[in-house]
Formats: C-alpha cells, sequence, structure tokens
C-alpha cells in the first residue's frame, strides 16, 4: 500500500486520469512503493490545456501588482508546509533531508518571492527617434508547457512556475515521473491558496506519452523543458516545428579547472562539492577534473579522502551526507560507466561500488567514486554520467586546460581555481559554458543568465530573461 496517492490538478481541482491508469512511484532508498499516480495520457493534457486557455483571459488581465500577490501567497504556502516538502523531496530523490532543507526547498520559496517581486520592478524600452517613438510592451505567450526532470524536482518546477505565471501565462506542468511528489504538493498549495481554476494545471505521466502530448498541443505555444539532451532533441523539434516559444536546459559535462597555485584546502572542499553535490545528480556537477601537473597527486588523494568520509545512509537520517540515487535503474546506469571507465584503462581510487552495510537493504545507493588514468577523450570522460563519479586528468599548461575542458559536446558550465587573477579572467572567458564560476561553485544570483551552449542548450533563463522568455515583447512606433 503506498503512503500518497496522487491525482492530475486540472481547472482548480484534483482528478484521476480519463483513463483511470496509474503507477507506482518507487522510493529509491528503500526499494518500496512510495506513492501511486495517475498516468495521465493525451485526453489528460488536452483537458488540462483547455482549462488553462479558458482562464488564460482573465489571468492575464490580472493587474501585475495583484498576480505578484498570487505569487507571494504561493511563496508563503510552501513555507507554510517546508517540512511536508523537505520530507517528500527526500523520500521520493534519495537525497538527504538536509539537502531539502538547505537547498530544495527554500530555493523553491525564493523562486516565487524573486519573481513576484521582479514583475513589479520590470523596465520596458522606449527608443525614441527622429519624428517618432518607439515602446516595448510586455504580453503574456499564452499557455506554456512545463516539463521538468527529477533531480531537483520542486526547484526546476518552480523556477518555470513563477516567472510564466508572474507574466501573464496560464501552464501545464509535466513533473518527471519518477518524482512527482513535491509537484503534486506545489498543486495542493495552489488548491489552498484559491488560485484562479484554470491557471496552474498539473498532469502526471510519461514524457512519452503526457509530455510529448503537451509539446505537440497546438494551443500551447510556450514550452520550457529540463532534462536530458537525447529527449531535448526530440522535444526541439516538434516544438520547433510549429515556432513555439522553446526554451531547452539541456545535460552537461562540466570541467572543473585546478591550477597549481590554488587555495588547496578551500579548491578540494569546492571541487569535491561541484563533483558530488545530490549525489552527483546535478547538470552543473563538475564530473570532470582538470589538475596542473605538479598538483595532481595531491589533489586527486585529496578528492578520494573527501569522498570516502561521506556518510552514507537513509536521506532522513539527520546524520547522512551522502543518499541514495534516484532509482535502482539509475543506479544500474552508473555502476555501467564504472564498469565502462575500468576497461578504459581508469583506476579506481575512490568508491566504485555498491556500500556493503546491510542497513541500507535494496536501496538505490552507490559510493562517491573517483577515477584516475583515463585518457581525457574516452567515453567515461566525456559523456555525462550524472551520477557520483568524477574523473581526474592531468593538464601542462593554461592552452591545454581550455582545450581539454572544450572538448566535449556540451557547453553548460564550469569552475576554476587559482589566485592568479588574470588567469582566472582569461580561462573563464574562453572556456565554452554558459555559466562559469571562479573559485567557488553554485553560487547563485537569480537575476543572472542561465542556460547552456552546444549540445547543454538554447536559450536563457533568470531575472529579464525569463522575463522576456516567457513573454511576447511588442514594439510600437508612433509617427510624432
Ligand atoms: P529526461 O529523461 O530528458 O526527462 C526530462 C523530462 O522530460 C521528464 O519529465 C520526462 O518525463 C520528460 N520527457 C521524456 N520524454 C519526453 C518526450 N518525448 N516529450 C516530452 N517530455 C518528455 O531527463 P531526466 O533523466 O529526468 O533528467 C536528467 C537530465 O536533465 C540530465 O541530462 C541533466 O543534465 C538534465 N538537467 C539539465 C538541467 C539544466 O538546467 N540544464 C537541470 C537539471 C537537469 P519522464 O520522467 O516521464 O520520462
Amino acid at each position: 500500500m503506498a503512503d500518497f496517492s496522487l491525482d492530475h490538478f486540472i481547472d482548480g481541482a484534483f482528478h484521476p486520469s480519463l483513463s483511470g491508469r496509474r503507477f507506482d512511484d518507487p522510493e529509491p532508498a528503500r526499494g518500496r512503493v512510495l506513492a501511486s499516480v495517475a498516468r495521465g495520457a493525451a485526453d489528460d493534457v488536452d483537458r488540462a490545456v483547455q482549462a488553462a486557455q479558458e482562464a488564460g483571459r482573465g489571468w492575464a488581465l490580472t493587474p501585475v501588482a495583484e498576480r505578484s500577490r498570487w505569487l507571494s501567497r504561493i511563496a508563503d504556502g510552501i513555507e507554510a508546509r517546508f517540512e511536508e516538502f523537505a520530507a517528500a523531496e527526500a523520500r521520493d530523490t534519495g537525497k538527504p533531508l538536509s539537502l531539502c532543507r538547505a537547498v530544495d526547498i527554500p530555493r523553491a520559496v525564493a523562486n516565487f518571492r524573486f519573481f513576484a517581486g521582479a514583475v513589479l520592478h520590470d523596465e520596458l524600452g522606449c527608443h525614441p527617434m527622429e519624428g517618432a517613438l518607439n515602446y516595448t510592451l510586455r504580453r503574456p505567450v499564452g499557455v506554456f508547457g512545463l516539463i521538468s526532470p527529477w533531480n531537483l524536482p520542486i526547484y526546476l518546477l518552480s523556477w518555470k512556475v513563477a516567472p510564466a505565471l508572474a507574466t501573464g501565462n496560464t501552464v501545464v506542468c509535466k513533473p518527471s515521473e519518477v518524482t512527482p511528489l513535491s509537484a503534486g504538493l506545489l498543486a495542493d498549495v495552489v488548491r489552498e491558496i484559491g488560485l484562479p481554476p484554470g491557471v496552474f494545471n498539473l498532469v502526471h505521466g510519461f514524457g512519452p506519452e503526457a509530455g510529448q502530448r503537451l509539446v505537440e498541443h497546438p494551443d500551447v505555444p510556450g514550452i520550457s523543458f529540463t532534462g536530458g539532451t537525447a529527449t531535448g532533441k526530440i522535444v526541439g523539434a516538434t516544438a520547433s516545428a510549429q515556432f513555439k516559444k522553446l526554451s531547452l536546459e539541456l545535460g552537461g559535462k562540466n570541467a572543473s579547472i585546478v591550477f597549481a597555485d590554488c587555495d588547496l584546502e578551500a579548491t578540494i572542499e569546492g571541487v569535491a562539492r561541484a563533483g558530488f553535490a545530490n549525489q552527483g545528480q546535478i547538470c552543473l556537477c563538475g564530473s570532470r577534473v582538470l589538475v596542473e601537473r605538479p598538483l595532481l597527486e595531491r589533489f586527486t588523494e585529496g578528492l578520494a579522502a573527501w569522498a570516502r568520509a561521506r556518510v552514507i545512509g537513509d536521506p532522513l537520517d539527520p546524520a547522512t551526507t551522502f543518499g541514495s540515487l534516484v532509482s535502482l535503474a539509475h543506479r544500474d546506469k552508473v555502476e555501467g560507466y564504472v564498469a565502462l571507465a575500468k576497461e578504459e584503462g581508469g583506476r579506481i581510487v575512490a568508491g566504485g561500488r555498491r556500500p556493503e552495510d546491510p542497513a541500507l537493504g535494496e536501496g538505490a545507493f552507490f559510493e562517491p567514486t573517483v577515477v584516475a588514468d583515463l585518457p581525457p577523450g574516452c567515453r567515461t570522460a566525456t559523456e555525462e554520467i550524472f551520477g557520483p563519479v568524477i574523473t581526474v586528468h592531468p593538464f601542462d599548461t593554461e592552452e591545454e586546460a581550455v582545450a581539454l575542458a572544450n572538448a566535449v559536446r556540451y557547453g553548460l558550465a564550469g569552475s576554476v581555481w587559482t589566485q592568479n587573477l588574470g588567469r582566472a579572467h582569461r580561462v573563464a572567458a574562453n572556456v565554452e559554458s554558459g555559466m562559469i564560476w571562479v573559485n567557488c561553485w553554485l553560487l547563485r544570483d537569480l537575476r543572472v543568465p542561465f542556460g547552456g551552449m552546444k549540445d547543454s542548450g538554447v536559450g536563457r533563463e533568470g531575472g529579464r530573461h525569463s522575463l522576456d522568455f516567457y513573454s511576447e515583447l511588442r514594439n510600437v512606433c508612433v509617427k510624432l
């Protein structure tokens, strides 16, 4: 018997699937069923889109200050149920409860508060010219389809919902079928506060069924998708054929570049966190560590010692610093990559296996793993594993470090660790990635552009970039 039962949220109320079908959502750390979830299909999506369309006109005409107040109320509603959200996210994903309390849930609250403020302080252009005046209007796009992944479920879904609603769109969300729980709670907050029906809708289900229908629906003119590059290609092809507004936030294989003059202790801590935060399941994780040769052995050992010191355990145990992976299937994929690393000549310096603690039972646990001696162009070092596996590679010159960092198909993020200011700026400018941190990682200001280059995505979100993406900007030219 599942602990939770989740239904779709359409037109202000919860509904089972029209087909009556359901699926089981497992709890990865315990290997048991956590929730029974309505399995949405095209007819459920159509119903949600219709509700969103019908609510659209009223919501678009709602004054900005009022929309902003609704966003603040959603933030308050999440905060009022903070512990419930944190426990649900920890159980559904396997990540430590401490991480949900420190990062996932506060960030969901912050996303709603940030866009509640941003939309009030919005400034639009005015371009006077000889004999005429241009000014810019911001208008909603319409119904937005919001598709999110399993690694940061409520953190990433709220990053889409908040700016979409703030700018006057209505939404149909399709969270990952692997982690639907916190999206269900968000829908319950929306119901509790009495947001006008149809403004926020949620359809659970599988990507190729519910997700695909949302992307191809002719009455959904905007799609914001976060997920893997292979899925992004399918979503991109479908949405582009109908000229939809489209944002694709995709995969990464990010480099952490460590120079011999770095602050050693702080850099080991920073690079290890960049590699292993959320069990290595963050698109921004630095899974390729490039180290200037004189520091290679000391640095690799430092990373390995950090990895061995993690306390692997039940996500709800306050002592746990390293939880389970998101599913048994994903753990098997990660394990497969470690086997590949060995075949490709890698030396496992730390981890590399399932922990032997019988208390962990059938959970999807895997030790944080450091691999050395791999050629930088091999599959383990260039394909996205999206788990707790980092590979370490030496370099001799700044130019070589940049070339290695750029020698992958991805271009999402990276970090540079050095005390040399000039070099930090040069490397930051030359690494092909949407974001790069110097002597830090994942320090986020919600105003800055967020997004990837190359196979890591199309478009930027964050601050005014989000406001622009979720709007149609229209120019009016008045002859004087
Ligand atoms: P995924 O398999 O691509 O799934 C992402 C979402 O798309 C899920 O909701 C999925 O539903 C849905 N989906 C699958 N097929 C679809 C289709 N044909 N049409 C419409 N929707 C479809 O990714 P994931 O495994 O959940 O997440 C891990 C990936 O996300 C990694 O590659 C990671 O780097 C990337 N990511 C990127 C960012 C970023 O900001 N750049 C942030 C976080 C994660 P189902 O769950 O039902 O399959």
